[in-house]
Parts: C-alpha cells; sequence; structure tokens
C-alpha cells in the first residue's frame, strides 16, 4: 500500500514498507532493445513524456526475427530514437536522473545493443544506471501515469501473454511476483504468429489474425484444447491441429484458405482467448484474487480485451486493460520500472551485463 504525504518541498512514499524520498523532478530516460524493437523514452515522476518505437520491418520477408539482423537494426535505431525521445520530451541529457534499460530476457544480441548504450550514456553523464527485467515491466505498464487507467491494487493477478511468454502471475507488491502458471511450450504469441504463417499470412501475425477475425464467424471450425493442468498452457497441439486441419481442407478444396480466411482466423482467435479465459477463471478460483490485468503484445488483442471486460459484469471481476501502446514492447515499460527502482534508490554498477533467460521473479 503506498501512503503519501508531503514534508516541504519533498514528498515520502511507502514502497515495501520503506520509506523513500521523492525529488521533485525525476527524469528517466528508458531504453529497449530485447527483440525487433528499438525503443526509448522519457518519463518525469512516472509519466511518460515520450515514447519512440522503431519497428524493424526487415524481419517480415522471413516470417520470424532473425536475431543477428535484429541486432544490426538496434545498432543503427539505437542513436536516432534515443534523440528522438528527448527532443519529443523537450529535455536535454544533462536534465536526466537516471538510465533504465532492459536487462533481459530476450535475444542476446540485441539486449547487448542497449546494455551498451545506456552503460555508456549512465557513465559520461555520471548518472545512476537501472537494469530492468522485461517481464516485469509488461506488468507494471500499469503503474504508468495515465489519466483514465486506473492502477491494479495489490496483490493483483496478471496474464502476461506475448511472443516470447505465456503466463498467470501473482503481484504482491512492486517488485513481488510470483509465476502461478506458465506455457509447458509455445507461447500464445507464437501460436499467432505460427497459425498466420500457415494460413499464408505476415508477421507478426496476431494482429493480422485479430482483424480478419472481426468479419468472421467464431464457431465456424472447432480446434480441441489442450489438457493440461489448470493454471498452465500448451500451445504446439494446437498449431499442429491448425496445420493438419488446413492440409486436409485444401486437398478437398485448394482455395480452402482464401474462400474461408475470416471464418478460419475467427476460430482460430475464439480457440486462444476461450484457453485464457478459462485459466484465467482457475486462478481466479485458486486464489480468491479478482483484480485481473493483461499485458504484452498480445494483451492488444480485441478478443481478450473485450473479454476480460465483460467479467466485470459477469463475475464482479476488476480488469486491468492496457493503453494499446503499452502493449508491444516499448521503453515506456521500461522507464516505469526504473522510476520505481530509482525511489527505492536500487540502482546498477557499470559491469552489469545482460541476460537473455531471466523470470519475471528474478
Ligand atoms: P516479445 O514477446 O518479444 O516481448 P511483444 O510483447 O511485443 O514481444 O509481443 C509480440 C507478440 O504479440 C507477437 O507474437 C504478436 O503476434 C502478438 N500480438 C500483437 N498484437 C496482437 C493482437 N492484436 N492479437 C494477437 N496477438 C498480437
Ligand atoms: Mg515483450
Amino acid at each position: 500500500m503506498i501512503c503519501l504525504f508531503l514534508l516541504f518541498t519533498t514528498q515520502n512514499l511507502c514502497l515495501n514498507n520503506n520509506f523513500i524520498r521523492i525529488e521533485k523532478s525525476i527524469y528517466i530516460l528508458a531504453i529497449e532493445s530485447s527483440c525487433d524493437d528499438t525503443s526509448a523514452a522519457i518519463l518525469h515522476n512516472g509519466k511518460v513524456l515520450s515514447n519512440v518505437v522503431a519497428n524493424q520491418e526487415i524481419h517480415s520477408a522471413y516470417g520470424g526475427v532473425v536475431p543477428e539482423l535484429a541486432s544490426r537494426a538496434h545498432q543503427q535505431n539505437i542513436v536516432p530514437v534515443v534523440q528522438q525521445a528527448l527532443q519529443r520530451a523537450n529535455i536535454v541529457k544533462k536534465d536526466l536522473s537516471a538510465i533504465a534499460f532492459t536487462k533481459g530476457p530476450g535475444l542476446m544480441g540485441s539486449l547487448l545493443v542497449g546494455t551498451s548504450f545506456a552503460k555508456s550514456l549512465a557513465q559520461a553523464l555520471q548518472i545512476p544506471l537501472i537494469a530492468v527485467n522485461h517481464m516485469q515491466a509488461h506488468i507494471l505498464a500499469h503503474f504508468i501515469e495515465e489519466d483514465s487507467y486506473p492502477k491494479p491494487p495489490f496483490p493483483f493477478l496478471c496474464l502476461t501473454i506475448s511472443g516470447g511468454h505465456t503466463e498467470i502471475v501473482k503481484i504482491s507488491d512492486y517488485f513481488e511476483m510470483e509465476i502461478l502458471g506458465s506455457t509447458l511450450d509455445d507461447a500464445v504469441g507464437e501460436a499467432y504468429d505460427k497459425s498466420a504463417k500457415i494460413l499464408g499470412l505476415g508477421y507478426p501475425g496476431g494482429p493480422l489474425i485479430d482483424k480478419l477475425a472481426q468479419s468472421g464467424n467464431p464457431k465456424a471450425y472447432q480446434f480441441t484444447k489442450p489438457k493440461v493442468g489448470p493454471l498452465d498452457f500448451s500451445f504446439s497441439g494446437l498449431k499442429t491441429a491448425i496445420l493438419y486441419f488446413i492440409r486436409k481442407k485444401q486437398a478437398e478444396n485448394p482455395d480452402f484458405i482464401k474462400e474461408n480466411l475470416a471464418d478460419i482466423c475467427a476460430s482460430i482467435q475464439h480457440t486462444i482467448v476461450t484457453i485464457l479465459m478459462d485459466k484465467i477463471a482457475n486462478a481466479v478460483e485458486q486464489t480468491g484474487i479478482t483484480h485481473i490485468a493483461i499485458a504484452g503484445g498480445v494483451s492488444a488483442n480485441s478478443e481478450i480485451r473485450k473479454r476480460l471486460k465483460e467479467t466485470e459484469k459477469t463475475k464482479k471481476w476488476t480488469a486491468y486493460i492496457p493503453k494499446f501502446e503499452y502493449t508491444t514492447d516499448n521503453a515506456a515499460m521500461i522507464g516505469i520500472v526504473g522510476y520505481y527502482k530509482y525511489l527505492i534508490d536500487t540502482f546498477d554498477p557499470n559491469t552489469i551485463t545482460a541476460s537473455s533467460r531471466l523470470k519475471v521473479d528474478e
């Protein structure tokens, strides 16, 4: 619980039961480079002043991210992206209080670009360096100061769904997180991307399937749901089921995909989102927690947003749906973690290195 009171020109904040001092003006430069988006953001006291994201178009030709091409593109993008973030925020480098960067998880070559850049700049400016766990950042994006986006109270549950992760996390405090269940194989974003590839659509496939699904019948085709533990996920079987289904239908009618694309997409989306909703319901039943957030790239999905929001009426849960721009990888979410770490003086030495594997509770 946060207790806030004014003391002359500074504020004191209670975080993890420690009182900490809030300076009047904290400017964080945040850098995200874990996968295929180069992003930089400036936050002022937890509010986003700028959030620049350079998407790497180069991967769409390959149907997935090519790690070596990603790190090269980060090298080209990082300086202009940081410059643009400073410009849009209307501040200069010497105004910065600290630099936050993604330490992991992600592609090692990509992470190294952001890590090295952040370390050099922090050293040059003689300001603190803050390493951020990308998975914590997806969740804590809910604490970015935004009008009409209430922050979830502790404890809450978060369904973190992205291209690399699918997990249900219990959040008891800013940096107290516990994984209750996760995928045993593919992530949900991968299921979307691989399904899109089978259908001959581009990359990333999630937004394409989501868009096509809008005009299709979600009950047109049935796909069996995986049989795993109540809080676990599995998507590799679904991907194979979709592949065999399409092959069989194409043998009967070579134009099957073209003639039924919207119905196929709507049916895939319905199956995936129903699996996700069922798992959240299991987690609510097990924990008794009814404040539910979603985070990560797949939380941009229109169906999961709609169905979670509906539970506010049907189940009396409270749903926390992130602002669209904070769903897929972005530096603003890295910045909010940087801000909360700055408040409790959690800084990192210049010897820090990137970690390609990092769990949300590490
Ligand atoms: P990462 O897994 O690298 O952290 P993100 O958090 O940016 O990446 O998530 C990217 C994933 O989100 C991709 O798999 C993409 O297909 C998926 N995605 C993005 N928008 C949607 C959407 N509207 N519906 C479903 N999936 C989506
Ligand atoms: Mg991500």
